[in-house]
C-alpha cells in the first residue's frame, strides 16, 4: 500500500441468510448513511439452507462453538432444516438494489452458503463453476449489470475455486485471511484478504468480552498496513448492532477512513506481489479456512 498518514479500513459485510438480508442489511444501510460511509456487501443469493447446520450439532467441536456463540448473542435460525429455504436474491432483490443505489459495493458471497461451507472441498471444478454461475446470474440480474467482486463463503477457497472464478469478470476476490493484497498467479484477479478477527471468533475467548471487544479490534488497526474488517448482517446487523455502532463511533473519533474493499486497490500500484492460499484450521473449532500462504509460513517460522 502507498505510504499515507491516513488510517484506512476496508469494511466488508457478509450476508449469509434471508433474515440477515431482510433485517440486518436495512439497519446497517441506515447506519452507514448516518455516518456517510460506504462498505462492501457480499450477498448469498440462492436458497437459505443455513438451518441445516442444526444437524451438525452432534459434532463436539461444532456444538462447543454453537454454545459459546449462542451465549454471546449470535443467533442461529433453522431455515432449510426441515423445509426448503427461501431464495434470498429473489425475496430481497429490493434490499440488494438499495445497497447498490446507496453507493455501496455489492458482490457475490455464495449461491447456497450452507452447501459451500459443508461441501466445497468435495465439489468438482464443474460443480464449483455451477454454484458460482447460479449466484452470479441471479445477482447480476438483480443489479442489472456485471458483478464486479466476490468473497467465498466462510473464507473457503480451494485451488480449483481460484481457477473457476477467473471465468467471471471479478475485479478482485476476498477469499481468505491474510495481511496484504496479492495475486495467486500471474494474470489472476487480486485477493484482498480479511486481516482482522470477527466477533464470532473472538468473543468469549482469551478474556475478550463485549466490554473490551471494540477496543481490541481498534488497537489492531494501523496506518500503512492493510486493514480489512469483516462483519455479518446476522451479527452486527442484529443482536450486536449496538456494539458495532459503538465501534463505528470510536473508529470515526480516531479519524479512521472507512471504505469498500475495492477502494483499497491502489490505482498507482498495478503489480501486486504473488502469493498462495493454504487451507488450515487455526480456530480450534475444527473449521478450516483459507489463509494467505506466506503469512502462515511466517507464523510457523516465528
Ligand atoms: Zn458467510
Amino acid at each position: 500500500m502507498k505510504q499515507s498518514s491516513q488510517t484506512i479500513v476496508g469494511l466488508r459485510v457478509d450476508v449469509d441468510t434471508y433474515r440477515g438480508a431482510r433485517d440486518g442489511v436495512p439497519r446497517l444501510l441506515k447506519l452507514f448513511d448516518e455516518y456517510q460511509i460506504h462498505a462492501s456487501f457480499f450477498f448469498s443469493v440462492g436458497p437459505d439452507n443455513n438451518g441445516r447446520q442444526f444437524w451438525r450439532l452432534w459434532h463436539p467441536a461444532y456444538f462447543k462453538r454453537f454454545i459459546r456463540t449462542s451465549f454471546a448473542g449470535v443467533h442461529y435460525h433453522f431455515n432449510g432444516a426441515l423445509w426448503r429455504g427461501p431464495v434470498i436474491g429473489r425475496r430481497v432483490a429490493d434490499i440488494i438494489q438499495c445497497a447498490d443505489k446507496a453507493g455501496h459495493e455489492v458482490g457475490l458471497h455464495a449461491w447456497d452458503h450452507h452447501k459451500w461451507m459443508s461441501k466445497t472441498e468435495q465439489m468438482s471444478p464443474l460443480e464449483l463453476r455451477v454454484e458460482l454461475e447460479k449466484g452470479y446470474q441471479l445477482l447480476s440480474q438483480v443489479l442489472g449489470r456485471d458483478v464486479e467482486c466476490s468473497a467465498a463463503a466462510g473464507w473457503r477457497c480451494s485451488e480449483p475455486t481460484l481457477t473457476e472464478k477467473e471465468a467471471f469478470p471479478f475485479r478482485y476476490n476476498s477469499d481468505c485471511r491474510g495481511k496484504f493484497i496479492f495475486v495467486p498467479a500471474q494474470g489472476m484477479a487480486p485477493q484482498i484478504p480479511v486481516t482482522l478477527p470477527t466477533y464470532e471468533e473472538l468473543i468469549g475467548r482469551h478474556g475478550i468480552t463485549r466490554k473490551n471487544y471494540n477496543q481490541h479490534i481498534l488497537e489492531q488497526i494501523k496506518t500503512n498496513q492493510l486493514n480489512v474488517y469483516n462483519i455479518h448482517a446476522e451479527v452486527e446487523g442484529s443482536a450486536q448492532f449496538g456494539l458495532f455502532k459503538q465501534w463505528l463511533q470510536l473508529a470515526t473519533e480516531q479519524q479512521f477512513i472507512i471504505v469498500p474493499l475495492g477502494a483499497l486497490l491502489d490505482k498507482d500500484y498495478i503489480q501486486w506481489p504473488k502469493d498462495g492460499i493454504v487451507n488450515v484450521d487455526l480456530s480450534g473449532d475444527d473449521e478450516w479456512q483459507s489463509h494467505q500462504a506466506s503469512v502462515i509460513q511466517q507464523s510457523v517460522d516465528d
